[in-house]
C-alpha cells in the first residue's frame, strides 16, 4: 500500500492549519504549526496570495492529507460521490468519514488517523463481528465496529482510549469505551465533520 513517507508536520505547515496527524503532540506547544506558522521550505515565508486554481488545489491537498488518502484513491472517492444524490462535495466528505480508520479515530479509539490505520492493519478491529484489516474499508449505517476481544486488554489500546476519552464523538457514531464496541448510526452530515475546508473548491477543481 502506497503512503506518504515525508515529515508529517510539514503537511500541516503547508496547509497553514492543524490537521491533527500526530495525536497528543498536536494539542501541545510542540505543534509545528504553533511554533512556525508559515509554509515549509525556502519560499515558505514568501508570496501568500493564491490563484483560484491554487485555492482549489490547497483544499484538495488538505482534505487528502487530513484523511491520509493518496491521489488515486481520493479521485475514486470523488467519482463515487458524483454518483450520489445531493451535493458532491458533501457526499465526498461523508464517504471519507465512513472509512474504517476514520471511524476508529472519531470514536476516540486512536490518537490520529495514522494510529487508527495501524490498529486496523494489525487486526485489532472487527466489523459486524468479523475481523477487517483494511483501513479504507467503507462502513455503512448499522455496522457494529469493535476492538476485537483479544486486543481489548492490551495496555496500548487501553491507554489510547483513556487518553482520548474527552474527545467528543460525532453524532453519526456511537462508541462505548467500556465494551469497546460502537456503531455507525447515520451518514455523516457536513456540520458534524470538523474539517475546516471549503469542499466546493474540490468539486470545482475536478469539474474542470
Ligand atoms: Fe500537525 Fe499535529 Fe504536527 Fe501540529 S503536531 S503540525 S497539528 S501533525
Amino acid at each position: 500500500m502506497a503512503r506518504y513517507t515525508g515529515a508529517v508536520c510539514r503537511q500541516c505547515r503547508r496547509e497553514g492549519k492543524k490537521l491533527f496527524l500526530k495525536g497528543e503532540r498536536c494539542y501541545t506547544d510542540k505543534c509545528a504549526v504553533t511554533r512556525r506558522s508559515y509554509a515549509p521550505g525556502q519560499h515558505g515565508q514568501g508570496r501568500k496570495k493564491s490563484s483560484e486554481y491554487g485555492l482549489q488545489l490547497r483544499a484538495k491537498q488538505m482534505t487528502k492529507r487530513y484523511y491520509g488518502v493518496l491521489e488515486s484513491q481520493f479521485r475514486h472517492y470523488y467519482d463515487l460521490a458524483e454518483k450520489k444524490e445531493g451535493k458532491t462535495g458533501e457526499a465526498l466528505l461523508a464517504i471519507l468519514e465512513s472509512r474504517l480508520d476514520n471511524v476508529i479515530y472519531k470514536m476516540g479509539w486512536a490518537s490520529s488517523h495514522a494510529e487508527a490505520r495501524q490498529f486496523v492493519t494489525h487486526g485489532h478491529v472487527t466489523v459486524n463481528g468479523k475481523r477487517v484489516d483494511i483501513p479504507s474499508y467503507l462502513t455503512s449505517v448499522g455496522d457494529v465496529i469493535a476492538i476485537c476481544e483479544k486486543s481489548r486488554s492490551l495496555d496500548k489500546i487501553k491507554a489510547v482510549v483513556e487518553a482520548n476519552s474527552a474527545r467528543p464523538v460525532p453524532k453519526y457514531l456511537e462508541a462505548n469505551n467500556e465494551t469497546l464496541e460502537g456503531k455507525v448510526v447515520a451518514v455523516a452530515q457536513r456540520e458534524e465533520i470538523d474539517l475546516d475546508v471549503d469542499e466546493t473548491l474540490i468539486v470545482e477543481l475536478y469539474s474542470k
